[in-house]
C-alpha cells in the first residue's frame, strides 16, 4: 500500500534533494540510515539529540549492522532525522501538501501551519486500507457526514511558569459518524493545528476569529471543501464524501472563548437559555430561574437567530454608546455576550455554516468530573449525609476502597484518592476526572453494603448519580440507547440534591441538561476524555522544542500519527487480541491471549466481567477463531445468590464462554464472605 502511495504521489519529500546537495557541498559524510527507519525513530517521541547519541553509542559498540555513526557523519544523521520528521507533512496530494498555512499577520506568527483536512483524509485513506473501509462503512448516500471541531488550551512543561509563554491552544477535529471505538481512540482524532496562546491573544477576535477562518477552510473554500466533496482512496473502489459542520466540542471556558458568550461565571450562565441566572448574581425576577431549577419547561431556549440578533444589536449600541461606557457594559452583562469585533458571531459570511446554539456541544467530562457535579455530590454525601446522619467519615470509605478489586486496566484506587484532605471548602472533592468515576462506583458499593437503610434518601440520590455516570461512561454510541432515561435522571438528580444539600447549584449543574441536547443534536455522546489523552501526545512532542515551535511540534505530531497507522495492523479494528499466540483446539485454528481490546475497553485475565443478560465471570483466557475473527472469553462463571444480580457464589463456579460483543462492563467488586462476592449492577443493565 505504501508503495502504491509513493507511486501515486510521485513521492519524494520536498526537502530531501536540496539537503543532499547541501551535504555534498559541505563535504560531510552521509549516513546510510534507511529513511523508513529514520521516520519510525523520530515517531518514538525522543529528541533528535537523544536518538543521535543512542545510535552513536550502539554503533561504537558494533551493534548496528553495516551502519557507522561517528563525528564525521553525525550532522548527516541529524539532517536525516529532521527530514524524516517532516516527511509526511510534505507529501503532496491532489489537495496540496498535508501541512499548509494560513495568513494570520501576527508578529512572530505571520503564517499558521495547519494540517489540511482534505489532504489528510486523502493520504490516510491511501496508506490505510482499514481507515478507507471504515470510512466507507459509515457513508450513507445523500447524507453528509458531520464534523466536530475541538479546541482546548494546554501547558507543555512547567505549569507554574509565571508568564505561560509556552501555553498553547490545540485544535483537533473528528467525524462524529465514526464508530464508537474509533471516536474513543486518541490517535484517530486528527490534529488541525496548534498555536501558542500569546499569538492567539494578539489576533483580533481571538479564538473565535481563528475558528471562523477554520470553518472557511473546511466548508467555504472555493477550491476544495467538505461541502463539494473529498476523494477517499479505497482498495474496493474509491469514493467521495461530503460533510457538514456539527459543532464545537469544548469545556465551558472553551465555549466562552469561541463564542464571546459571557461564560458560566456571568449573570446569564447559559448560552442556550435566556432565562437561567447564575445564583451568585442575586434573585431572579419575572420568567427568570436560578441554576437550581430542574424543570426543563422553565428554560427559555434561544434560537440561533436570537443570538445573532443580540450581537448585531450590541454592534449598533457600540457605534452609538462606545465600548467603555457604563450603559454599554450593562447591556453586554444583561444580554450575556461580550462585543468582540473580529469574532465568530459577528462574521456574517459564516452564518450559513455556524449556528451558535446548536453547535455548542458540552463535554460531560468537564461538567461531571472536573470539579463538577460528581465531585460536589461526593463531597455533600460525605459531609452532610454520612457524617451528619450516620457518623461515618471518609476514612471508613477509604478503608473499604482498599479491599475492593479493580479492573486491571483501571488499576487499584490509590488510598490518597479518598484522603480527608481532598474534601475542599468549595464543596468538592479534588481528584482527576478518571479517578472520580472509580470513586463513584466504590462509594455506591459502600452505600449498598452499609448505609442503604440508614439514609435511604441520600442513597437514592447517589444511585441516580451512579446511573448517570454509568450511562455517560458507555461511550459515544452505546449511551445513546439510554438518552431518555438520562434526561429524566438528570432532572431528578438535581431535585434530590437541592432537597438534601441546600439550594445552591453551580452553573455546571444546569449545563448537565444540555449534555442531553448535544447528544440528540450530534447523534453521539462526545467527551474530552479522549482529547485529553491526545494532549499527552502533543506535550510529549513539544516539551523539548524551543525554536520554530508551531512548525516543529506540528511536523512531529503528524509524523507520529501516520507512523502509528503504518505500524499498527489493528488500529481501525474494533476488537482484537493483544500479543496473541496461535493455538489449535479440536483441529480448529485459534489465537489465544491474556488480554484483548473490546467495545468496553481493555479486558485482561483476572478481570470480572458482566454480559448483557447479567451473567458474571472472571476471565481466564481470551480466544479468537481465525476463520471469522470471532472473539470469546473463557471465564469462571459465578451464579447468583438468592436471585440477587449483584451477589455471586464462588463455591458454585463453572467454566463458561462469553462472546466479546455481549460484554457490557468490567466490574469493581469485593469479597462479602470467603465464598461470596458483590458488586454494583452497572447502568447498562437498566
Ligand atoms: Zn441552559
Amino acid at each position: 500500500m505504501l508503495v502504491r502511495t509513493l507511486v501515486l504521489f510521485g513521492l519524494s519529500t520536498m526537502s530531501s534533494s536540496s539537503s543532499n546537495l547541501e551535504l555534498a557541498k559541505t563535504g560531510c559524510k552521509q549516513v546510510n540510515l534507511d529513511s523508513k527507519v529514520a521516520r519510525s525513530l523520530v515517531a518514538t517521541g525522543s529528541t533528535k539529540r537523544a536518538t543521535t547519541e543512542i545510535l552513536k553509542k550502539l554503533s561504537q559498540a558494533g551493534m548496528l549492522k553495516g551502519i557507522v555513526i561517528d563525528e564525521t557523519n553525525e550532522r548527516s544523521l541529524k539532517r536525516k532525522l529532521t527530514e524524516a520528521a517532516s516527511g509526511h507533512s510534505n507529501v503532496n496530494t491532489p489537495y496540496g501538501p498535508i501541512v499548509q498555512f494560513m495568513e494570520l499577520g501576527i508578529p512572530g506568527c505571520e503564517h499558521l501551519e495547519f494540517v489540511n483536512p482534505f489532504a489528510f483524509l486523502y493520504y490516510l485513506s491511501a496508506i490505510s486500507a482499514g481507515f478507507a473501509e471504515m470510512m466507507k462503512s459509515i457513508c450513507v448516500p445523500g447524507r453528509p457526514l458531520r464534523i466536530i471541531i475541538y479546541a482546548d488550551g494546554l501547558e507543555p512543561g512547567n505549569p507554574f511558569r509565571h508568564d505561560l509563554a509556552r501555553h498553547l491552544m490545540s485544535i483537533y477535529w473528528c467525524i462524529a459518524d465514526w464508530p464508537q471505538y474509533v471516536l474513543q481512540r486518541s490517535f484517530a482524532w486528527p490534529v488541525f493545528s496548534i498555536i501558542r496562546t500569546k499569538f492567539l491573544n494578539q489576533l483580533e477576535g481571538g479564538l473565535g476569529r481563528l475558528m471562523s477562518m477554520i470553518l472557511r477552510i473546511f466548508f467555504k473554500s472555493k477550491d476544495h471543501s467538505f461541502s463539494t466533496g473529498v476523494h477517499i482512496n479505497c482498495p474496493t473502489g474509491d469514493y467521495v464524501i461530503t460533510a457538514i459542520f456539527a459543532g464545537f466540542l469544548a469545556d465551558l471556558v472553551g465555549h466562552k472563548e469561541i463564542t464571546e458568550w459571557k461564560g458560566h461565571g456571568g449573570l446569564f450562565c447559559c448560552l442556550t437559555c435566556s432565562s437561567v441566572r447564575n445564583m451568585l448574581w442575586g434573585t431572579p425576577h419575572g420568567l427568570q430561574v436560578n441554576t437550581n431549577c430542574h424543570k426543563r419547561k422553565k428554560f427559555i431556549i434561544r434560537k440561533n437567530e436570537d443570538v445573532f440578533k443580540i450581537v448585531d444589536d450590541l454592534h449598533r449600541d457600540f457605534m452609538r454608546l462606545g465600548k467603555k461606557t457604563t450603559p454599554f457594559k450593562n447591556k453586554e452583562r444583561d444580554e450575556g455576550f461580550t462585543y468582540t469585533p473580529g469574532g465568530l458571531l459577528l462574521d456574517k459570511e459564516i452564518r450559513d455554516v455556524y449556528k451558535p446554539v446548536d453547535h455548542c456541544i458540552r463535554d460531560w467530562q468537564h461538567i461531571v468530573c472536573q470539579d463538577g457535579v460528581a465531585n460536589t455530590h461526593v463531597y455533600n454525601l460525605f459531609e452532610h449525609g454520612l457524617k451528619e446522619k450516620c457518623g461515618i467519615d471518609i476514612k471508613q470509605v477509604q478503608e473499604f476502597s482498599q479491599i475492593c478489586k479493580y479492573p486491571s486496566n483501571w488499576g487499584k484506587l490509590d488510598e490518597s484518592a479518598l484522603d480527608e484532605k481532598r474534601l475542599k471548602k468549595g464543596a468538592t472533592i479534588a481528584s482527576f476526572s478518571s479517578t472520580i468515576l472509580t470513586i463513584v462506583t466504590v462509594v455506591m458499593m459502600f452505600l449498598e453494603k452499609f448505609v442503604k437503610e440508614c439514609v435511604p434518601d441520600h442513597f437514592d440520590a447517589f444511585q441516580m448519580l451512579y446511573h448517570i455516570v454509568g450511562i455517560l461512561r458507555m461511550g459515544a454510541e452505546d449511551a445513546m440507547r439510554h438518552v431518555e432515561t438520562l434526561k429524566i435522571l438528570i432532572a431528578d438528580h438535581m431535585a434530590a440534591c437541592v432537597r438534601l444539600y441546600g439550594t445552591y447549584v453551580k452553573p455546571k449543574g444546569h449545563h448537565m441538561f444540555h449534555i442531553v441536547e448535544g447528544m440528540l443534536w450530534v447523534g453521539r455522546l462526545l467527551s474530552c476524555f479522549v482529547t485529553e489523552r491526545k494532549h499527552r501526545e502533543i506535550k510529549q512532542c513539544s516539551v523539548n522544542v524551543y525554536r520554530h515551535f508551531e512548525h516543529t511540534v506540528l511536523s512531529d505530531v503528524v509524523t507520529q500519527a501516520f507512523e502509528q497507522i503504518l505500524d499498527g495492523h489493528d488500529v481501525y479494528t474494533e476488537e482484537f487480541l493483544i500479543c496473541p499466540k496461535e493455538v489449535t483446539l479440536s483441529f480448529i485454528a485459534f489465537r489465544a491471549a491474556n488480554r484483548c481490546v473490546t467495545r468496553v475497553g481493555i479486558i485482561s485475565a483476572g478481570d470480572l466481567i458482566i454480559n448483557s443478560v447479567g451473567d458474571v465471570g472472571k476471565v481466564v483466557k481470551v480466544f479468537q477463531r481465525v476463520c471469522d475473527d470471532l472473539i470469546f472469553l473463557e471465564v469462571d462463571a459465578y451464579p447468583c445468590v438468592d436471585g440477587q444480580v449483584s451477589c455471586r457464589s464462588i463455591d458454585r463456579q463453572y467454566r463458561d464462554f462469553f462472546v466479546s460483543k455481549s460484554i457490557i462492563d468490567v466490574l469493581i467488586w469485593y469479597f462479602d464472605s470467603p465464598a461470596i462476592i458483590r458488586f454494583s449492577v452497572p447502568a447498562a443493565l437498566l
